[in-house]
């Protein structure tokens, strides 16, 4: 996300740049391999999450190139190092503010101003929260929404996953490394995820399938010790023990920084065309900002090499 609690001083220095790119995942570091190639010297400012979502992945196993699969981690320090070596410059900051009423934009970050001709916005999603009691009072205490970070803290433990799509299924085999037993509790009695995903998880013997249920609430005394289910088809409750509860029932986008400067979605997603071009000439939009489909790292990443080559094009016609 680009915004933060922390109030924003007022940056002392102003830097004009020719190409300013928010956010430092597949989408924000593939478009600045190309405006860099096109000598446009870009910046991208980290944003809080470094990386974004793909470096919170313990494996990426389709992303083309990597027929063994490749870390998240290690695939965003591939992305860097690739757009560095043509002269991107990654600043690990975090854009507070920006005006797009002219050009160049004014954007201000915590520790500098900047005067862009071009603006990527690349800010990527945040995971939904499940809004339901415990659930807030507990994150990090039980609560997670990233089964590659905290995995680990359930060693031998029981723990929840709530959700039936891509993520749910993904995370939760990946937390049967750790866990003794994994139970998928889901709204609905069909999974989302993909067949390949379905069949890994309902193949693993740690893994324990909840249909037609939501959760109420999250309790517990400093650390989560049970939820209460409800069967939404029988109504019927129950106190479920678990020691965690892994939530991956999708993503909002980050555009509260946006919002009346750029068209979105009722949803929030930035709307941009073929071009990433937003509603704002010189503002282009790559990544799961601006994709509430396909959220893949190899679709945001052409996102973003297609927003820099626009932002390379806007430059050269109104240079
Ligand atoms: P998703 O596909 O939208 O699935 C979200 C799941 O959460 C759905 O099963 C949904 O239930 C459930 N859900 C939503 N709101 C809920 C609520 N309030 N309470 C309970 N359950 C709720 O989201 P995702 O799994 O985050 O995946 C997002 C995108 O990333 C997808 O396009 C996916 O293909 C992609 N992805 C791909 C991979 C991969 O290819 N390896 C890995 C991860 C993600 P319903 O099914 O009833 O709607």
């Amino acid at each position: 996300m680009q915004t933060t609690n922390n109030t924003p001083k007022t940056p002392v220095q102003t830097e004009h740049v020719k190409n300013l790119i928010l956010g430092s995942g597949p989408a924000g570091l593939g478009a600045a391999l190309y405006t860099a190639r096109a000598q446009l010297e870009p910046v991208v400012l980290a944003g809080p999450e470094y990386g974004g979502q793909v470096s919170l992945t313990h494996i990426v196993e389709n992303y083309p190139g990597f027929p063994e699969a490749v870390g998240g981690v290690e695939l965003t320090e591939l992305f860097k190092k690739q757009a560095e070596r043509f002269g991107t410059r990654v600043v690990y900051d975090t854009a507070t503010e920006v005006d797009l009423n002219q050009r160049p934009f004014r954007v201000k970050a915590y520790e500098k101003e900047y005067l862009a001709d071009t603006l990527i916005v690349a800010t990527g999603a945040t995971p939904r929260h499940l809004a339901i009691p415990g659930e807030t009072e507990f994150t990090g205490r039980g609560v997670s929404y990233c089964g590659t970070c905290d995995g680990f803290f359930f060693k031998g433990k029981e723990v929840v996953v709530v959700g039936g799509g891509d993520y749910a299924l993904e995370e939760g085999v990946f937390l049967t490394r750790f866990a003794n037993k994994v139970t998928v509790v889901h709204r609905r009695n069909e999974l989302r995820a993909s067949v390949i995903l379905q069949e890994r998880a309902k193949q693993n013997p740690r893994m324990a399938f909840v249909w037609d249920t939501v959760l109420n609430h999250i309790d517990g005394n400093g650390a989560v010790q049970q939820v209460e289910l409800e069967n939404i088809k029988t109504g019927q409750k129950e106190a479920f023990k678990t020691d965690g509860v892994f939530i991956f029932i999708g993503h909002v986008p980050n555009t509260q920084l946006f919002t009346g400067k750029l068209d979105m979605d009722p949803a929030g997603y930035l709307v941009a065309n073929l071009h990433m071009e937003t509603s704002v000439p010189g503002v282009f939009a790559a990544g799961e900002v601006a994709d509430p489909h396909f959220r893949q790292v190899v679709t945001s990443a052409g996102m973003g090499a297609a927003a820099g080559i626009q932002a390379t094009r806007f430059l050269e016609d109104h240079s």
